[in-house]
């Protein structure tokens, strides 16, 4: 899950990272009053989606040189003017993919003078299996072409899970970002408080960029990105709290209230399967016959009819998907119930494209049996190729 700016400062200034003030507003006829309690004379105004690379984003509503999504202001009225004009529009950012999204929160914040743009993120390193700081000078609006081209300016320090952050490992972070005087004494707060939040909270990745360091020699962290361990969320539920189901998938959001796995793919066939070996091999060999997944949902060990149902709704929801192929190894999981949960799926919502079923495993014949008994336009498969190649021939 992620979680906006605003709220990411919030939840780091809740444990004593230094953010700037700021206010979030919908409304445009919010921002006078939201930029004049604060100290100005600069203020920015920041497009609040989950999506980076918003200063360099562009408003599709807008004439191509207008300013982008994040903007900053030199007097109230400035502020508000801003505020108007990006309210509601559409900002298109390496990010968020050529359909964009659309700015329906901003955040009005005191304005920082800045000397300095650094790189600052901690995430979960599987390679040596600790969390590790990223760190890098040449922080602001391009690090991915940073690591692209310069990946040596880029340092990781790994943290011991034991020890915590030690005072080695900021010197370390330190020397790094060539941090020195008032900054590198910020740093001994920082960088701990930093690994404090993101252990404590379950983060999956908490990214800084970019942390500034300011004409007066301090830190402030300038933009903040929070995402979070789905896994772990049930026991933060004043972060859950946070969740914006606005900027997530409708389907994403159907398929976890049914504690189910859906991934959006780019192809044209849906896939229900259970469990993710049966998944990746059910794509592969989609693959194999010459067509691309467009989805797949999986059901896991247990489910019910009505978490199949569910399931079977949100696949044939996408309308790129062109046909569906069910593959189910009942092991745990019954071959009747899915049987059942695909027929009433299909009753209720109607089938618009070819369905191709294979069930293997518990009760296959009683699955088989109520599938061909219902009446319903499904092809029946005996074996993973002869499926793939089925429903590959009936998408054509
Ligand atoms: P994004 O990464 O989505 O483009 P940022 O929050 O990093 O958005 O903002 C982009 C740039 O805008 C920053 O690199 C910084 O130069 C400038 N900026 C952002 N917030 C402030 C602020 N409070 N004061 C001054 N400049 C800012
Ligand atoms: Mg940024």
């Amino acid at each position: 899950m992620n979680i906006h700016e605003y709220q990411a400062k919030q939840v780091l200034k809740g444990f004593g990272a230094p953010v700037a003030a700021g206010v979030a507003i919908t409304s445009a006829d919010e921002a006078e009053a939201a930029a004049k309690s604060l100290p100005g004379p600069l203020y920015v105004v920041k497009s609040q989606i989950h999506a980076g690379g918003r200063g360099k984003g562009k408003f599709k509503e807008l004439p191509a040189d207008a300013k982008g999504g994040v903007r900053l202001a030199r007097s109230v009225e400035e502020a508000v003017a801003h505020a108007r004009e990006m309210l509601g529009n559409t900002l298109v950012t390496a990010q968020t993919g050529p359909a964009g999204k659309q700015v329906n929160r901003l955040y009005i914040e005191d304005g920082a003078d800045i000397a300095r743009e650094l790189y600052c993120s901690l995430l979960v390193d599987r390679a040596t299996g600790r969390v590790s700081f990223v760190v890098s000078t040449e922080g602001g609006m391009d690090i991915e072409a940073v690591a692209h081209d310069t990946p040596e300016k880029i340092v990781t320090v790994a943290i011991d899970p034991e020890a915590g952050v030690t005072a080695a490992d900021v010197a370390k972070i330190n020397a790094a970002l060539k941090l020195d005087g008032p900054a590198a004494q910020d740093g001994e707060t920082l960088f701990p408080t930093l690994y404090r939040a993101f252990v404590e909270k379950d983060m999956s990745l908490l990214e800084v960029n970019p942390l500034i360091v300011m004409e007066n020699g301090r830190l402030r962290v300038l933009d903040a990105k929070v995402s979070f361990d789905g896994n772990a969320l049930f026991r933060h539920p004043d972060m859950l709290a946070l969740r914006d189901e606005t900027e997530e998938d409708p389907k994403e959001i159907e398929a976890s209230k049914w504690d189910l796995a859906y991934v959006a793919l780019d192809g044209d066939i849906g896939c229900m399967v259970n469990g993710a070996g049966l998944a990746m091999a059910t794509m592969d060999i989609i693959k194999l016959y010459g067509k691309e997944p467009a989805n797949f949902c999986d059901v896991g060990g247990g489910a019910s009819k009505e978490k199949v149902a569910a399931a079977f709704k949100i696949i044939t929801a996408d309308p790129a998907v062109q046909g569906i192929l069910v593959n189910i190894f009942g092991g745990i999981m019954r071959c009747d119930v899915i049987a059942e949960g695909v027929v009433a799926a299909v009753k209720e919502v109607g089938l618009q494209v070819p369905l191709v079923v294979r069930l293997e495993g518990t009760n296959v014949e009683l699955g088989k049996k109520i599938l061909n008994e219902s009446g319903l336009a499904i092809t029946a498969a005996d074996d993973l190729d002869d499926a793939a190649q089925k429903i590959v021939a009936a998408v054509g």
